[in-house]
């Protein structure tokens, strides 16, 4: 049977650059569930069609293909052929993705495309419900934490990296307020599961973290 990984957390927490680290390291498949939610706020968003609709983004998802295709710097993310890989981390996806996702029926037919990359694939899984929804019986189930403050911090050096000045107390909002409507929505809020292990990372570097997991992998 091959390998199968469940890393969850709330916003920023680290969890993508981890995942891709150890995805790379033990051959694994990466897969971003952040950027499946994404990918259909895009393209609800550059059709028009309502956010709030939870029936018109059911039908906008069954026509909407989200695939992904490794490259040196970890994936991009095609939809419908397209590469969209930059405009869904757009501000504007970033901060209507979580009323997207909070739609149950969206929900269960991302959750069953999930189940489906990971048949006979070994594979690192992030998001907010893997340990707990996608990946119940997943082989190791990790939940990243880290506080406010260092997340604000690090989105701050990522957007500067990339020529984006970012406001501190802005960013702090906003990663809050999705923290709250991801952990407060009703259908499988972010969680951690009982059996996953929290490992917080505000004073960890990114090669603590994976070489943590990578010990309790060999457990
Ligand atoms: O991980 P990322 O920040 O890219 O996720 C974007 C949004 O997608 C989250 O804020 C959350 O609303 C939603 N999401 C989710 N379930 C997942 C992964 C992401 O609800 N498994």
């Amino acid at each position: 049977k091959s390998l199968t990984i469940a890393i969850d957390g709330p916003a920023s927490s680290g969890k993508s650059t981890v995942a891709k680290k150890i995805a790379a390291e033990l051959d694994l498949i990466y897969v971003d569930t952040g950027a499946m939610y994404r990918a259909l706020t895009y393209q609800a968003l550059e059709k028009n069609v309502n956010i709030k609709d939870q029936n018109a983004l059911v039908q906008l998802l069954k026509k909407t293909d989200i695939t992904f295709e490794p490259n040196e710097k970890g994936q991009f993310v095609f939809s419908n052929g397209v590469d969209i890989t930059h405009d869904i981390r757009d501000n504007n996806v970033t901060n209507t993705v979580s009323v997207v996702a909070a739609h149950p029926e969206v929900r269960k037919l991302m959750v069953k495309r999930q189940q489906d990359m990971a048949l006979n694939n070994g594979v690192v899984m992030d998001g907010r419900d893997i340990g707990t929804v996608v990946l119940p019986d997943a082989d190791l189930k990790i939940f990243l934490v880290a506080s406010v403050k260092e997340r604000a911090e690090r989105r701050h050096k990522e957007n500067k990296e990339k020529g984006i000045f970012s406001d501190m107390d802005q960013l702090k909002k906003d990663i809050a307020e999705r923290d709250y409507k991801d952990s407060t929505r009703d259908s499988s809020p972010l969680k951690q599961a009982e059996d996953a292990i929290r490992i917080d990372t505000t004073k960890m570097t990114i090669d603590e973290v994976v070489n943590e997991i990578k010990q309790l992998i060999q457990k």
